[in-house]
């Protein structure tokens, strides 16, 4: 049986391109997985795909960049689940920009759905990690926050931040049983990327020494490990998975 059986996962921004393959994975190792949303039509369908699929996820409306709706979904999971033993900080958007042209609402709406949202979740769950003696939390930021990117100081900047909070929460938490990481996916296969068109793609491929994107699942997999009992002995690290893109 896998080590995460009957583990509860909390996977915000499920219904994305990597966030799927996140929850997919989670539940085939046997986590009880929940979701956030914002677009309900959109996580309805999600949650109807899976089940026809026989896979039962829960689903519930949360802002990540708001700290009182934050709140509210932990009060609402928590009357019906002792604790979250697995956090995935997976939500997130791009508004890009060059610097000049950024106006305050694209950086300010970067900052808080990729950064402030890590505090707002994170911070309704610990409590319940450190009484239990477990937690895995995983934070999932962007090669982009390890070296920059041209018309994204917004949210490289806010990925960037991402780490910082991971080293700084694995400190405090270690001596509890609780593992804090940061997985820095590089180009992945989602919708968003497929999107840019052919001519772009292929120069971006180019630039991956594996010569392809990656895949969700790929970026699943190493969640999967990172929750796993083998991987407790690593906590504060940043896992790149991005083709060698960028070797930090
Ligand atoms: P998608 O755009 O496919 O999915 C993003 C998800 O985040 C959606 O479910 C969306 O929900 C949710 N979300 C966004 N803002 C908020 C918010 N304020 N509150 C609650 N939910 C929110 O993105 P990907 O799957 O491609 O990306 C997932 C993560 O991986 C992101 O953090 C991204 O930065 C990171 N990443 C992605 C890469 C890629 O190549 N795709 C590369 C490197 C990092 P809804 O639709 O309901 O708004």
């Amino acid at each position: 049986m896998s080590d995460l059986a009957g583990k509860t996962a909390l996977v915000t921004g499920g219904t994305g391109g990597i966030g799927n393959a996140i929850c997919t994975r989670l539940s085939a190792a046997g986590c009880n997985v929940i979701t956030t949303y914002r677009n309900r039509e959109k996580a309805e369908q999600w949650q109807r795909d899976h089940a026809e699929a026989g896979r039962d996820f829960s689903i519930i409306d949360c802002d990540v960049g708001d700290y009182a709706a934050c709140q509210s979904m932990a009060e609402k999971i928590l009357a019906d689940h002792p604790r979250v033993d697995i956090l995935v900080n997976n939500a997130g958007l791009t508004r890009d920009k060059v610097f000049l042209k950024m106006t305050p609402g694209m950086w300010s709406d970067v900052i808080s759905a990729d950064l402030d949202s890590l505090f707002n979740v994170t911070h309704q769950f610990v409590p319940g990690m450190v009484e239990s003696g477990f937690g895995r939390i995983i934070n999932i930021s962007s090669i982009n926050g390890q070296k920059g990117m041209f018309g994204q100081t917004n949210y490289a900047a806010a990925k960037a931040g991402m780490h910082g909070f991971t080293m700084s929460l694995a400190q405090e938490t270690a001596r509890k049983g609780i593992t804090v990481n940061t997985i820095s996916p590089g180009y992945i296969a989602t919708e968003m990327v497929m999107a840019v068109p052919e001519e772009i793609r292929e120069k971006i491929i180019a630039q991956i020494p594996v010569q392809r994107l990656g895949n969700p699942s790929e970026i699943a997999a190493a969640v999967a490990f990172l929750c796993s009992d083998d991987a407790a002995f690593i906590t504060g690290a940043n896992l790149p998975v991005n083709g060698g893109q960028f070797m930090g």
